[in-house]
């Protein structure tokens, strides 16, 4: 389904602040006819299902008699940042948050560079970016680091999951009578976790058209940072390809199985993400106390993402406009 959304300037107003600061006002409404909404099929979990006797709809367009949209995100987007006042500085480590008279006087880049700025605002966790903080105590330490991380297999396949049988984007499985939500005493807890095969999204084409001849399968489960982080390299890879057979395996009880139909695969681990994000432990999620003010000891620094409170990708993109706007860009 494409849907035609066209912004009616009834009041385009823009009040420059500040050079990355603007207002915009204006309606958004829908071209045509709203597509009928469909009906939630509820059958596959009988809770939910008995939870709603009444059909339930979907709500991806929401629109009135004359296309008023309901829920509607509008984003104004350039490719030069700069247009908009900023700047974009890439591979540009922090080493350090100079803290003076209880703010951030300067951040100092591992290159030596250092910025000024008013305000400041991390993403990078509310544990690593108070020991970023170069005034120390009271605030490290503060906080127990979250500890939930994970494992995900991928898996390229030579056929569409679904030709295989596999028509779900997302299934989730637990072999137990009770669902166990902790870090495992094993390198990996593969009694429960998430097959998702993006190919199965409810688009018109594939997300990416790569994926149009073959798809693929990942299986996410739980795992343990400390486990992991203690293999020395050579047990690292051997553990790797130990447990991307067994999550694949207690997958394929829950899905078709689609090992043999296998062109190439990976899997990431906690240490993956430590890697690639900072964050304490891989956990993808972050702490487990939420700042959900985003405030915190210094006046001019917030926090967003994760640890402000919104998780996930869609939520912690939410979680810094939401902090931009209430901390930064009214003032
Ligand atoms: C492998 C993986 C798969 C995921 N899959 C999904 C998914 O399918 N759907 C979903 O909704 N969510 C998913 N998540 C979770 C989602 O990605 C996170 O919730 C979200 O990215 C958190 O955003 P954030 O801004 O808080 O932190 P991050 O996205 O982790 O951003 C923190 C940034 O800070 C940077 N940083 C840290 N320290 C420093 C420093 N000292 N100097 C400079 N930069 C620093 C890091 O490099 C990183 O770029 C996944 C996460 C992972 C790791």
């Amino acid at each position: 389904m494409r849907l035609e959304v066209r912004v009616i300037a009834a009041c385009i107003c823009v009040a420059i602040a500040s050079p990355a600061y603007a207002d915009v006002t204006g309606k958004v409404t829908l071209d045509g006819k709203a597509p009928e909404p469909k009906q939630i099929d509820m059958s596959g979990v009988k809770e939910c299902a008995d939870q709603h006797p009444d059909p339930v709809y979907e709500e991806t367009v929401v629109a009135g008699e004359k296309g008023e949209l309901a829920n509607v995100v509008v984003s104004v987007k350039t490719d030069d940042p700069s247009a908009l006042g900023g700047e974009l500085k890439l591979r540009s480590g922090v080493a350090r948050l100079a803290v003076e008279n209880g703010r951030i006087a300067r951040v100092v880049l591992e290159n030596g560079e250092e910025l000024e700025a008013r305000y400041v605002l991390s993403s990078a966790g509310w544990c690593e970016t108070m020991r970023l903080c170069d005034d120390g105590q009271p605030v490290v330490g503060s906080r127990v680091p979250g500890q939930l991380s994970f494992c995900e297999t991928i898996a390229a396949l030579d056929t569409q999951p679904r030709d295989l049988g596999h028509d779900r984007a997302v299934t989730f499985f637990n072999d137990h009578s009770q669902f166990t939500w902790r870090r495992p005493d094993e390198l990996c807890d593969v009694r429960s976790g998430v097959v998702c095969s993006p190919n199965n999204f409810a688009y018109d084409e594939p997300l990416d058209a790569s994926l149009a001849k073959g798809g693929t399968m990942r299986v996410t489960v739980l795992a343990n940072f400390d486990r992991w982080r203690a293999l020395d390299e050579q047990s690292y890879r051997l553990e790797k390809l130990r447990w991307y057979d067994r999550i694949t395996a207690s997958a394929v009880r829950f899905v078709p199985d689609y090992r043999g139909h296998a062109i190439d695969s990976d899997m990431f681990t906690p240490t993956t993400i430590v890697r690639y994000t900072g964050h304490d432990n891989g956990a993808v999620y972050g702490a487990p106390d939420k700042q959900l003010d985003g405030v915190t000891h210094l006046k001019n620094l917030f926090i967003c993402g994760t640890d402000q409170g919104f998780v996930g990708i869609i939520g912690s993109i939410t979680s810094g406009i939401a902090m931009a706007n209430r901390h930064c860009l009214h003032k």
